[in-house]
């Protein structure tokens, strides 16, 4: 038995990641349970799986028929992180954005293993998060389609022999469209995202390319490979999830189709791939796999992640809270779709920065002030 500490559960992950669980409910216990606004959904998650501790984002009485412990805020997810039981812990970690990090880190101090969409967390602080997981000996798995493709095609290989990774990218919602045609695009159009369901935030990400280059730092951390050996490339159908090139030129590629529930129960289940009933099963026939390049000049966010790696630590942060605070504006209809790069490529210029120490403390508290000064930048 498996004990679940799941965060984020009201969201896109969340939710799939509920029914992994009760598809498989004789090896998995919810322990712990994090919401965020969403109240009505959160209650009859709750009720459901009657959880023994509760996080809400803001404080508000829930009315339950049971008596949990609950908490609120920021500081109700990292006691549900530190929540101790006696059989296996996984926390699940499917919050969205910066607010994740930090459940994180106090998770892996609580010597749970970690099943981690939330890729923000290793985009601002991959290496201090894998100094944490040698140190508290846990484990780390990605719930993201790439990743997880990565890790099956890795799985029995010797890293040496691997000449470079190869991530795949639909292109988003604008993969067809040339960059004059976005200039006045809405969030309407940018969330119809062609092959995936998701939250709102990772949409825009995968409309700008920030997503990819997310990935790219994100596979960087998860597998230890250096970044000249990772490559990204156009592949619209996303039915290629993502490859590995061997130096003999093999080429392993993990196929699926785009349905989260599978590269979620893997992680849960790491490593066994049984009958899985919530997933959705791809066919081969008429398969036909496109693969182009993926150009920056097409999609600068993902330039701006190779420009924030080579400018150092903290400035992941920065490019992660200043995308942060961009895609909110958009979504809040308050700037258009290229103020987004505009505004992380303003941010990367900035010396400022260059002098914060990189820890856990300063990326969290730089990332606020970043987000909070661009809202008020921009926001009305
Ligand atoms: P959603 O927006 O659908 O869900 C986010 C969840 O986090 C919701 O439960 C939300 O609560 C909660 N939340 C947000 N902010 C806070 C906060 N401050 N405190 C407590 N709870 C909070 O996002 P997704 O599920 O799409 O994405 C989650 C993560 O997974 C992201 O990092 C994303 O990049 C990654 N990912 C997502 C994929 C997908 O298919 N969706 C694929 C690969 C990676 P509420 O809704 O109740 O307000
Ligand atoms: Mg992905």
């Amino acid at each position: 038995m498996k004990d679940i500490y799941l965060v984020g559960a009201t969201g896109s992950i969340g939710m799939q990641a509920l029914d992994v669980i009760r598809e498989y409910k004789n090896e998995f216990r919810v322990i712990g349970i994090g919401i965020g606004k969403n109240i009505e959904l959160g209650k009859k998650i709750i009720e459901e799986f009657k959880p023994k501790i509760i996080s809400v984002q803001n404080e508000c009485n829930l009315n339950l028929s049971y008596e949990p412990i609950i908490n609120f805020g920021d500081e109700g997810l990292i006691k549900l992180a530190e929540y101790q039981s006696e059989n296996e812990m996984l926390f699940v970690n499917a919050l969205v954005g910066i607010s994740g990090l930090n459940p994180t880190v106090h998770a892996i101090k609580a010597h749970k293993n970690i099943a981690l969409a939330n890729k923000e967390t290793l985009v601002v602080a991959g290496d201090i998060i894998n100094n944490l997981v040698k140190e508290y000996n846990v484990k780390l798995l990605p719930i993201d389609s790439e990743h997880s493709a990565i890790l099956e095609c890795l799985h029995g290989e010797d890293k040496k022999d691997v000449k470079c990774l190869i991530i795949t990218a639909s292109g988003g919602a604008f993969k067809d469209k040339k960059r004059e045609e976005l200039i006045d695009v809405k969030k309407e159009d940018a969330l119809k995202h062609p092959n995936w369901k998701m939250g709102n935030k990772i949409t825009i990400d995968s409309a700008t390319m920030m997503n990819k280059g997310f990935e790219v730092i994100e596979a960087h951390y998860l597998f230890d490979i250096p970044y000249d050996k990772i490559k990204t490339i156009l592949h619209s159908k996303s039915i290629v999830h993502s490859m590995v090139e061997y130096n003999d030129g093999v080429i392993k590629a993990a196929l699926g189709s785009s349905d989260m529930h599978i590269p979620i129960a893997y992680a849960l289940r790491y490593p066994h791939h049984e009958k899985l009933d919530c997933g959705e099963k791809l066919s081969l026939y008429d398969l036909t796999l496109d693969f182009k390049e993926l150009s920056t000049k097409r999609f600068p966010c993902l330039g701006y992640a190779y420009l924030a790696l080579e400018k150092g630590g903290i400035y992941r942060a920065v490019l992660n809270a200043s995308n942060e605070a961009a895609v909110k504006l958009f979504l809040e209809d308050k700037i258009k779709f290229f103020d987004i790069e505009k505004i992380i490529y303003e941010e990367l210029q900035k010396d400022e920065y260059k002098d914060i120490e990189y820890n856990i403390k300063n990326i969290i508290d730089l990332s606020y002030k970043i987000i909070n000064d661009i809202l008020e930048r921009y926001g009305d």
